[in-house]
């Protein structure tokens, strides 16, 4: 068993570290929040007082971190410097592509293997160990960082060179995004056309209008399987991150000159939500700002 550095214990880390811990590995692990580190420690892990000391003798380190410059800063100025050489370095953060790029080249410069590997699947998915995991890396590096991915996930997939991982999962909740503005306007339209919701959900989740966010993640209460919108929004995946993630879509989009008209209407209407107070409720919350009508 492997020792493993995990850097970065909110909501998403703080699920996913134990996991590893139940493996078997021998996991340090920090935050610079020290409730996250103590939750992390009665689920099995050990901790560290410090990034550098977390990384000092790890054969593996894990990073989930916010955003672009906490991954930039933390490889940097704790990472390189501290870890062994040859370690196998893993960001699961979600963060762009040419971030994710420039990182990678610099720890390999430094002679380490640096793999990135964003999650789908949300807070439940990390601590039940299901998330679905897209990597970026040469083949033998994504095969050197599957045995300690696994421990995190029900699905691991190799998506390409460095920067894959992050591609994929941009371009996976753009559309994610798109589907589900389309969902809710589609239940907001059925409502006032006079149709039972329950009713609606029950043809168009077996017809061809049905996607991931109608069948799985149903934004009306008490209609579909239990989602966040029976819990008020709460919990689930927050419209801040969506928006996050509608925004690093948008801007690969400029980069690489892509249309993605879509991605840019969902991107307009989660910001609008965000702005309106709404960034903690979860993205389904937008039938709320649909119903209401706002121009
Ligand atoms: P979070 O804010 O809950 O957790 C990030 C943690 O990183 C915090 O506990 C913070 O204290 C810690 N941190 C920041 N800088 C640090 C540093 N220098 N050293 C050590 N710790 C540091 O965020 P999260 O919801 O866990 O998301 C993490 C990443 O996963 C994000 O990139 C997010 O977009 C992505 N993601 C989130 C979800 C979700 O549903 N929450 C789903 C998929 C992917």
């Amino acid at each position: 068993m492997a020792r493993i550095a995990f850097i970065g214990l909110g909501h998403m880390g703080g699920g996913m570290a134990p996991n590893l811990a139940k493996a078997g590995h021998d996991v340090r692990a920090f935050d610079l929040v020290p409730e996250a580190v103590q939750h992390a420690t009665d689920s099995g892990c050990t901790p560290a007082a410090s990034a550098a000391e977390a990384v000092g003798e790890a054969d593996v380190v894990i990073t989930m971190l916010p955003a672009a410059k906490h991954v930039r800063a933390v490889f940097h100025d704790d990472v390189a410097p501290n870890a062994k050489p040859g370690a196998l370095l893993i960001d699961c953060s979600t963060i762009d592509v040419q971030s994710a790029r420039d990182v990678g080249e610099e720890m390999k410069a430094k002679g380490f293997d640096f793999v990135d590997a964003p999650v789908s699947g949300g807070i439940a998915a990390a601590a039940a160990g299901t998330l679905a995991l897209m990597v970026g890396g040469t083949d033998e590096q994504f095969e050197r960082a599957r045995p300690f991915l696994e421990p995190m996930a029900k699905a691991v997939i190799h998506a390409g060179p460095l920067g894959s991982g992050q591609a994929a999962k941009i371009c996976n909740n753009m559309i994610l995004g798109a589907t589900m503005a389309a969902t809710v306007e589609g239940f907001v339209l059925a409502k006032k056309l006079g149709l039972d919701l329950q009713i609606f959900f029950d043809i168009s989740s077996k017809a061809s209008g049905q996607s991931w966010s109608m069948t799985t993640y149903c934004p009306v209460p008490g209609v579909g399987p239990e989602t966040p919108a029976d819990r008020d929004y709460e919990g689930g995946f927050a419209a801040a991150l969506m928006l996050k993630d509608l925004k690093l879509a948008e801007e690969a989009a400029q980069q690489v000159g892509a249309y993605t008209p879509m991605g840019a209407k969902a991107e307009e209407l989660y910001q609008r939500f965000v702005d309106a107070g709404s960034g903690n409720k979860d993205f389904s919350g937008l039938i709320r700002m649909i119903e209401s009508g706002q121009e």
